[in-house]
């Protein structure tokens, strides 16, 4: 049976210690708990000895702890490992923790990056996603968010100390869930990771990115764009429809007012579809206008999806000319890095062998 009641996971540090007020608890008791969670990372409330026995029984009863349980993992310790989490409904999501790569990430060997899933599916439908391809299930809620940390670290045995949120999922989608997530992610009591070393992407939320602006926090942002022009972005990316570049490109600039980081440019590219030497000229020019960076990533091939990657020469040649523009152009070469196309392949497989969902429809250029 799965345990239905809610996560202590996840949960403010104000709202902990406005439960343990109404528990009749001094003020220190938070603290104490805070740091069985995120610095012991105890997995029950019956291992925090410093409470008293009475309190530890009233916790137990109203609160689980990560609800959300470890599948699989996919890939070796040297490399990327893909670790699928059953959730407490029986769904499934995906998180993948990305090593230090010297040749992209020179300045920081001890790089640990995981990559978080925001919801379980996703409704946007971007024609090289395998995230897409069954729709959208639901939210992940808060718990949801910060439990695929605190177990990949404790599969793992590593230390994670950067997060892009670039799994399955649109995070802007659930805006307030990642919001607090972020919350208890960046606090010093929490998992201490700082705002800087968090990216979140998005397919082009207009509206949403500029209520992530808001935020005081110095959080990355990247934009899945894979097209320069509306004819292109069009056709691989139904938001397009909703938020097209001119009211994308809007939002982006009240991002620019209001935070210090560079912007990254997300471009997959495939093969004879946004992989022209016109988009590359289309892109240059808007990432300069923006002063953003641009990172572009030869495609994967995705079970059930007919795209292909351009050769490895056309890459390097549609590089050239978007730094030519004076952009900070990066060319992501090596498989195992590439982890965007590729998120959701494992979540889809298990969803449709145990019925779960219907086998997704193979998608066509
Ligand atoms: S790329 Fe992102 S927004 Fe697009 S379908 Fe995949 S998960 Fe959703």
């Amino acid at each position: 049976m799965p345990d239905c009641k809610p996560s202590i996971i996840g949960l403010h540090k104000t709202e902990i210690s406005r439960i343990l007020e109404n528990c009749g608890q001094p003020k220190y008791r938070a603290d104490q708990v805070i740091d069985w969670i995120y610095q012991k990372r105890v997995t029950s409330f019956a291992e925090m000895s410093n409470l008293p026995q009475a309190l530890r029984e009233t916790l137990e009863d109203q609160f689980s702890f990560v609800n959300m349980e470890n599948v699989s993992v996919n890939g070796s310790k040297d490399t990327t490992q893909k670790f699928l989490f059953r959730l407490n409904d029986g769904r499934y999501v995906e998180t993948v923790l990305i090593p230090a790569n010297p040749a992209l990430y020179s300045e920081q060997s001890d790089r640990r990056t995981a990559c978080v899933s925001s919801q379980v599916g996703c409704a946007f439908g971007c024609k090289f996603c395998a995230s897409g391809l069954a729709g959208f299930t639901r939210n992940l809620t808060v718990d949801e968010i910060v439990g695929q940390l605190l177990l990949v670290e404790k599969v793992s045995g590593e230390k994670i100390n950067n997060i892009v949120f670039m799994g399955m999922g649109e995070p802007l989608a659930n805006l307030n869930n990642l919001t607090a997530s972020l919350d208890v992610i960046t606090a010093e009591w929490g998992i201490g990771i700082g705002a800087r070393k968090i990216t979140v992407s998005t397919s082009g939320l207009a509206p949403q990115v500029e209520k992530l602006a808001e935020k005081q926090q110095q959080i990355r942002l990247a934009i899945s764009l894979h097209g320069a022009t509306d004819e292109v972005r069009d056709k691989i990316m139904p938001v397009n429809s909703k938020w097209n570049i001119d009211s994308l490109f809007n939002s982006l600039r009240v991002w620019n007012q209001k935070k210090k980081q560079k912007i990254t440019f997300e471009y997959i590219l495939i093969k004879d579809v946004n992989d022209s030497l016109e988009q590359a000229n289309i892109l240059g020019k808007r990432a300069a206008g923006l002063n953003a960076k641009v990172n572009l990533i030869p495609y994967n091939t995705v079970e059930g999806l007919d795209w292909e990657r351009p050769s490895e020469e056309h890459c390097k040649k549609f590089r050239n000319l978007v730094s030519k523009a004076g952009v900070t152009t990066t060319l992501r070469l090596e498989k195992g890095h590439d982890i965007n196309a590729a998120c959701g392949q494992l979540r889809l497989k298990q969803e449709t062998e145990e019925g779960i969902i219907q086998a997704p429809v193979k998608i066509r250029k």
